[in-house]
């Protein structure tokens, strides 16, 4: 079995790939490897941020790795928050203040097209590579739902006529960004 860091504390996201990879990659978390700082993530767009963090782990503790980075892109917005979709509202990371000023930035504008966009940078076997995800969607005018995190209550995908948020867990990882992009990675790494 070949190691392979995650670089990621999240335990959701950790879980949801080992049921995937199966028994050829053992994947490790930040902690497993004693990563507890924060890794810098200062580039300009998601690709960067998603090496940044790939090649931190490779240089710093010479694990090969696979790093993710996502932003939502909102049209009216000129793209933004972007690759700054979890401090938008400020360095806290708070959902529901990132919603309520995205939904303040909206009022009165009915162009609502967004998608939400996931790159994953792998560094394996001296390689460097990356695969992409998106979903297209539009911003609602209101919350709904209360599953998901992060802006799924106001983001409803144009594959269906529910909210990330009213979607279950397998229903959304079916068509979402994170999945799509994580498709693509596995295909790669089942074909070694
Ligand atoms: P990360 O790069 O996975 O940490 O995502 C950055 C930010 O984008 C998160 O803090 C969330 O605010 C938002 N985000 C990422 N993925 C999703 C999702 O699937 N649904 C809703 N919001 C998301």
């Amino acid at each position: 079995m070949q190691d392979i860091v995650f670089a990621t504390n999240n335990a959701h996201k950790l879980t949801e790939i080992r049921r995937i990879v199966g028994d050829k990659f053992r994947i490790l978390s930040l902690k497993e490897i004693g990563c507890e700082e924060d890794i810098p993530e200062t580039a300009t767009t998601l690709e960067g941020n998603a090496l940044m963090k790939a090649r931190y782990v490779k240089e710093h503790y010479g694990y090969d790795c696979f790093a993710d980075d996502t932003g939502l892109m909102v049209d009216a917005l000129d793209g933004a928050p972007g690759i700054y979709s979890a401090r938008y509202a400020g360095p806290g990371h708070d959902s529901a203040a990132n919603m309520k000023l995205l939904l303040r930035n909206l009022e009165g504008v009915t162009e609502r097209s967004a998608r939400f966009i996931t790159v994953i940078a792998l560094i394996l076997n001296g390689k460097e590579m990356t695969f992409e995800g998106r979903v297209e969607g539009e911003i609602l005018t209101a919350p709904r739902g209360t599953d998901g995190f992060g802006y799924d209550p106001v983001f409803k995908p144009v594959e269906s006529t529910l909210a990330f948020a009213e979607m279950s867990a397998d229903d959304k990882n079916a068509i979402s960004h994170r999945g799509r992009a994580t498709a693509r990675l596995l295909d790669y790494l089942s074909k070694l």
